[in-house]
């Protein structure tokens, strides 16, 4: 193998050491560690975070991709090899323009933020998080200012999630999801009880039953762990050490979707090539990639009849106090109630990326200065009325409800509701190529779907750009269409 490429790659296997080992200290932070670690572990993270990008960002790294420019080129544009050295210089070129000194910053404010944001959600005070928001927010705009290339400063955040995509492309996908959805949820909103709601739900039933349907999914007890946490996420130490967390409720089987949603994200990263390992490509393409994954295995196939055709009799079973009078056709019109909430995470699949675009809105007029941080809250229940036709009863329930903004990650919302989208575009293709799917599930069987996403998508890792990606699964950009087409026919057969 060509010396200076084997330089690199050593030199990239040890950078991704260095960011695996800031994931563990993040992950550890949300599910094990005492809050008084916090101002430590917030050094420890910047710390590692401004090694990996010195690094990462010096001129020897520069040397060595000019060096393998004829590599490149000898080589499929497909193959490991050439995408590792074309991935790399993107992301070199970029982290050059960013010192060293700033990065490590915007992660010390973000590790500081979320103990804060954490307090002020519990006790719904604002004001509390405020001065923070305003910090991430001028460092953002910090951020923007290294860059020259774009034509919105939104860009340059976006493009950090959603490499390539701008935010006049993502506005006129939302635009569209606007005029259709808003009119949607209101013809689609139920009245009166949802049924196998509020009854009791013990915790650990719920977690042995969120395993057997995790493991049907393909977690392995292996490779995967899952754990309670605040804030539901998945994390990857590498492709064979997946950590899921979830919350339960003890009244409600809210969790368990939360669970198939990080599972989602999961069998993408347990999914990449072995081969990949240890290099900048062994994670999901995008965000909206990673997202049409978890929402994937959330509704298309966890809100599906078929699913629970399956599932239901054993659930029921499990909890006969709260299910022993609710029927199959009752839970999975429950499971797929359309009804205007204040929380995002809890949000049905009609009203969900409403919820997003009115947070992909604010974050531009708060970077632009339209909105003023200290009307923030006002600004967000008026617009949710807007939207959803609800107002929030307080901060809580409303702008303080994620942890993104106080982890810096200002852009990131708008990859939630491009991933619904994209979700459809990819279920469309798969009802064409799998045709007995529905019979599957009602088995209990998804290793078809799981072995169709791993050979189409998993298994590239972040080879390619995220158009490049849709492109090849579908054979087009992003559209909403088949989205709206799933939403409206699934929303006539409940109503
Ligand atoms: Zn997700």
């Amino acid at each position: 193998m060509d010396a200076a490429y084997a330089d690199l790659k050593e030199r990239l296997g040890e950078i991704h050491d260095l960011q695996k080992t800031r994931a563990l200290l993040a992950w550890d932070q949300q599910v094990l560690m005492p809050p008084g670690g916090s101002g430590v572990r917030a050094e420890q993270i910047a710390t590692l975070d401004r090694i990996a990008h010195t690094t990462f960002s010096s001129d020897e790294i520069g040397r060595l991709l000019d060096r393998l420019e004829s590599f490149e080129a000898d080589r499929p544009y497909d193959s490991d090899e050439a995408s590792l050295v074309r991935v790399t210089r993107l992301d070199w070129e970029k982290a050059r323009r960013v010192p060293a000194e700033l990065r490590a910053e915007m992660s010390r404010a973000s590790s500081l933020a979320l103990p804060v944001w954490a307090a002020a959600r519990q006790t719904s005070n604002f004001a509390l998080f405020l001065p923070l928001l305003r910090e991430n927010l001028e460092l953002r705009r910090r951020y923007i200012d290294c860059f020259d290339t774009y034509d919105e400063p939104y860009d340059v955040l976006l493009d950090d999630y959603e490499r390539g995509t701008t935010t006049a492309e993502v506005r006129a996908v939302f635009e569209r999801l606007k005029v259709d959805q808003v009119p949607l949820v209101a013809g689609a909103t139920r009245e009166g009880e949802r049924p196998g709601r509020d009854r009791p739900f013990p915790l650990e039933a719920q977690r042995q039953f969120e395993l057997q349907v995790l493991e049907r999914f393909g977690f392995e007890r292996a490779s995967w762990r899952l754990d309670p946490t605040v804030h539901p996420f998945a994390s990857s130490l590498g492709t064979d050490d997946i950590r899921l967390t979830t919350r339960y409720h003890e009244q409600n089987l809210d969790g368990l979707f939360a669970s198939m949603h990080e599972c989602g994200h999961g069998l993408y990263e347990h999914g990449v090539s072995r081969s990949l390992e240890r290099t900048p490509l062994a994670r999901g393409t995008s965000l909206g990639l990673h997202e049409s994954q978890s929402r994937l295995w959330e509704n298309l196939v966890g809100r599906s009849l078929s699913f629970w055709r399956f599932f239901f009799p054993r659930l029921r079973d499990t909890f006969p106090e709260a299910l022993g009078d609710v029927e199959l056709e009752d839970w999975y019109a429950s499971v797929n109630w359309v009804q205007p909430s204040p929380i995002r995470v809890e949000a049905d699949e009609a009203t969900y990326n409403l919820h997003v675009i009115l947070r992909f809105e604010l974050e531009q007029e708060l970077l632009a200065g339209s909105v003023e941080p200290a009307e923030l809250s006002e600004i967000w229940n008026a617009r949710m009325l807007d939207y959803l036709g609800i107002e929030p009863a307080n901060d809580r329930l409303g702008v303080l409800q994620d942890m993104h903004w106080a982890g810096g990650h200002i852009g990131y919302f708008s990859t939630y509701a491009l991933g619904n989208v994209i979700s459809a575009q990819i279920w469309e293709r798969i009802a064409s190529e799998l045709p007995d799917l529905d019979a599957q599930f009602e088995q209990g069987e998804f290793g078809e779907l799981r072995d169709w996403l791993t050979e189409r998508l998993y298994r590239h890792g972040r080879k390619f750009t995220p158009k490049e990606m849709l492109e090849r699964i579908v054979g087009g950009p992003i559209d909403p269409d088949p989205y709206l087409r799933y939403l409206g026919t699934k929303l006539a057969t409940l109503t």
